[in-house]
């Protein structure tokens, strides 16, 4: 056996397969694969092998389109066969709602290229003709829709690996991992220890048995999971082509034709969390016990939709385990915390995403950074706070939701509260409904008097929308107050804070007393954050931007250290307030003593606020005349009096996150994830006016930032007003220009303030300019829409004053 690699992947079930394949492809041959038992000893070998593309999030939407385009070019490249039945698929629904989500998800699909179709019952009777449409309105067809043969495909994976110079060294059990000084690992086996530069974990069911050897926690659960394989059915062996896939997200079940019968597996809603203690190390080649109990109800309601399988007898019951995400999407990428560790587990659906998951994690690895947005499954997408008591609730709710209507306004309920601010039982007196964001209960606004303290999911406007509209009223006409709790936060202190800041940030980095904004770059110029720089003191910085990011951030700077700097996540440590509005002056002038007149857009000070020592900084998201406020977390609650009682006579009003999304739109302030992620550049996004190119010496990303300047970007971010009517845009709207799709929205919203509803949209340069009509959809309407300027202090002078 090799005893040095490059790369060390643990795991030979379809995504470590798949992985390895992707490293050969982009150059590195020098790779090995360590396999306990014979490649499938996992959850692969009993997976049912259906692919589809629908996902909720965009970027995994287009990465399962890759792995299922993928599977033909791994059989031409190695000559064996994936057991390929592209036969198609639909998606069934059977009321409003499920509708308006498949219309939504087609819209988006435009953009993609993706050939889907919505069809009516009818055509659903032609395509899927064992189906009974009683009660069904629509459905979603998607063409790529399939299956194959899980163990074919791995060893296709394996082959093609091989033959990119890639070994596998099968029945070689990973009993410890151990890095050592220079970040390199001794990746410890039965067959010897390998000296591996990275390792990779694509232990799937193992996963968290294979991270806790390099003492970290990967936040995965394993969950039962059965299908039923039928005797012939007439109605099937008779046909002159396959049927097709059928999805029903109403019984919970997934179909396709098996041979001469059908298949088919449910998503239960008495589902059971497999191994809570840990995935034994015998187990691999079994199943677990039939438990035809659990899916009872299932079946029965199954009967209804399909008759046939009322006449068809049980030929095998397939029952085994898999694992899940505590939002179902896979965790890949460098692990925090870890020199050279990454992660390519929690992959719930290996042959709809094992393909991009280890393209991704393979431009990582080789290039640095992805060619998309990967933050739907980047590790880090969750932070410390995660615990196993977290990840089980919301595995159990992620596997009962597999086939439920996603909302746009949705908050889940599982394991909630987790983490909250030392405000949470004054803002719930106030009437909160809460959100919850990177594990942490934000208010998303206030209701009142009678008001229900839920907001209905809805893909329209919410039951939200009186109490938002009051809060934006308060904002624009007095003074609003909400936490910033929910900004990432860092430190950045010592001798080389400024020059190394200079080197990670594109913009300028102010002087001492002074705040400025500036986007964060990748080597290839993509977006990596919008960051507020401030400076109190020399040598002592404080950076802010998304809480969400915070990890991913922080993972960033860590690869990016230098010795004469430290940079500390203070996200939870620093907390505070946000007051914005004409009155927010005054406000700030009845809780201190200080000169608050004198305070210039974008100075930081350091003053007592009441009786706190707290940070001020001049600034504010809302557009308008504002101040964020940092303090102790100790000193939360008494800021919080000093500031509500002085606001008495001033207006004061609480708002949250709603609130705050319709104020940003009135100034077309973009945000993190939607108008801002690694998808964009800096030129697309306008956010290049904040670059400093006049800044002496090099700063990542600067190559392509210069490039773009001399060669501004195809397309660009610009803003429409639309003629919505009750619903408003959420992102990746397509927009048609003449008659074809050109652009795709971002996000949008209803701008209370004015009464519009707006768009922000990425569009081809040659068609931006203020008044350009164009139309987008929106469930399924195509709605005027015209290019406009900020509606609200165009000049910035009240944000200024
Ligand atoms: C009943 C059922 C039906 C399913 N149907 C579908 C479907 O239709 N479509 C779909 O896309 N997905 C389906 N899945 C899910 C699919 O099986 C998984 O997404 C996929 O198999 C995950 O692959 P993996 O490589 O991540 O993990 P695994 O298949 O679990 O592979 C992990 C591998 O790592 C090895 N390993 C672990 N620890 C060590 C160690 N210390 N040293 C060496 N080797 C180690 C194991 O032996 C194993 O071979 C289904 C799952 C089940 C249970």
């Amino acid at each position: 056996m090799k005893t040095t690699t490059r790369v060390a992947v643990i795991g030979g079930g379809v995504v470590g397969a798949s992985a390895l394949y992707h490293l050969t492809k982009l150059g590195w041959s020098d790779v090995m694969l360590l396999e306990r038992s014979e490649l499938t000893s996992g959850s692969t070998w009993h997976a049912a092998g259906g692919f589809h593309t629908l996902n909720g999030d965009t970027n995994m939407a287009a990465l399962q389109g890759y792995t299922i385009k993928l599977y033909k070019e791994l059989e031409e490249i190695t000559g064996m066969s994936c057991g390929l039945h592209h036969v198609g698929g639909i998606t069934l629904a059977d009321n409003q709602d499920r509708f308006d989500m498949l219309v939504a998800e087609r819209a988006k699909h435009r953009y993609m290229g993706l050939e889907t179709e919505i069809v009516g019952p009818e055509e659903i009777a032609r395509i899927a003709p064992i189906t009974n449409i009683d009660g069904v309105i629509g459905a979603l067809y998607d063409p790529l829709d399939g299956h194959l043969d899980p163990s074919g495909t791995t060893h296709a994976y394996a082959k093609a690996a091989r033959m990119g110079g890639a070994t596998i060294e099968t029945h070689c059990m990973v009993s410890e991992t151990n890095q050592r000084p220079d970040g390199t690992w001794d990746v410890v086996t039965n067959k010897g220890t390998i000296h591996a530069e990275h390792i990779v974990n694509a232990g799937g069911l193992w996963a968290r048995e294979v991270a806790k050897m390099a003492s970290v926690y990967l936040p995965l659960h394993p969950m039962e999971h059965q299908y039923l394989v039928t005797e012939d059915v007439p109605e099937i062996y008779g046909r002159d082509t396959e049927h097709p896939h059928v999805m029903d997200p109403a019984g919970e079940s997934y179909l396709r034709q098996e041979g001469r019968g059908l298949c088919i597996g449910f998503y239960e809603q008495p589902c059971k969390p497999w191994a809570v203690d840990g995935t034994p190390w015998d187990f691999g080649h079994e199943l677990l016990p039939d438990n035809l109990d659990k899916v009872e109800d299932s079946i029965t309601f199954a009967f209804n939709r399909f008759p046939v399988l009322e006449r068809a007898g049980i030929k095998s019951v397939i029952h085994g385990p898999f694992t899940f995400a505590p939002d179902g999407n896979p965790l890949v990428g460098p692990v925090p915390g870890l020199r050279n560790y990454w992660s390519a587990c929690g992959v719930m659906a290996g042959f709809s995403q094992g393909g991009g998951v280890g393209l991704m994690l393979a431009q990582w690895m080789i290039e640095g950074e992805c060619e998309r947005d990967v933050t739907a499954m980047d590790v880090a997408r969750f932070g410390k706070w995660i615990t196993p008591g977290y990840t089980r609730p919301k595995v159990v709710e992620n596997y009962q939701r597999r086939f439920s209507v996603s909302y746009p306004n949705e908050e889940l309920p599982a394991a909630r509260p987790h983490r909250t601010t030392p405000m949470y039982d004054i803002f719930s007196d106030l009437g909160a409904v809460w959100g919850q964001q990177f594990g942490l209960e934000v208010v998303n606004y206030f209701a009142q008097d009678d008001e229900p303290t839920f907001e209905q999911p809805t893909f329209r406007r919410s039951n939200a929308f009186d109490a938002t509209a009051r809060e934006v009223h308060a904002v624009r006409n007095a003074v609003g107050i909400n936490e910033v709790q929910n900004f990432g936060k860092f430190a950045v202190t010592g001798r080389g804070a400024r020059a190394w800041l200079d080197y990670i940030m594109a913009g300028r980095i102010p002087q001492i007393g002074r705040m400025s904004l500036t986007p964060m770059l990748s080597q290839k110029g993509r977006l990596l954050g919008d960051f507020t720089v401030s400076c109190l003191v020399e040598d002592n910085f404080q950076l802010t931007a998304s809480y969400g990011a915070q990890e991913v951030h922080n993972r960033w700077f860590m690869q990016h250290l230098s010795h004469d700097v430290h940079v500390r996540n203070v996200s939870d440590r620093r907390t505070g307030f946000q007051i914005a509005g004409p009155n927010a002056r005054d406000l700030l002038t009845a809780s201190t003593r200080e000169d608050v007149a004198a305070i210039k857009f974008l100075d930081v000070r350091r003053m007592t606020v009441g009786q706190v020592d707290c940070t001020v900084q001049r600034v504010s998201y809302t557009g308008d005349l504002g101040y964020e406020i940092y303090c102790d977390p100790m000193d939360h609650r008494q800021l919080w009096w000093t500031l509500w009682n002085a606001g008495q006579p001033l207006g004061i009003t609480p708002f949250g996150m709603r609130a705050m999304m319709s104020l940003r739109l009135d100034r077309h302030f973009g945000s993190w994830l939607s108008e801002f992620s690694p998808d964009y550049t800096a030129a697309e996004t306008g956010m290049d006016r904040f670059i400093s190119f006049k800044k002496n010496g090099d700063f990542i990303g600067r190559a392509v930032a210069e490039a773009e300047r001399a060669t501004p970007p195809a397309r660009v971010l610009v803003v429409f007003e639309v003629d919505a009517e009750d619903a408003d845009v959420v992102a990746y709207e397509p927009v048609f220009i003449d008659g074809t799709v050109q652009g795709f929205c971002t996000s949008g919203g209803y701008s209370h303030h004015t009464g519009k509803s707006i768009a922000m949209a990425l569009i081809p340069r040659e068609h931006a300019h203020i008044g350009k009509q164009v139309e987008i959809e929106i469930m399924g309407k195509l709605r005027s829409a015209v290019q406009i300027e900020p509606t609200f202090d165009r000049q910035g002078s009240k944000m200024r004053s």
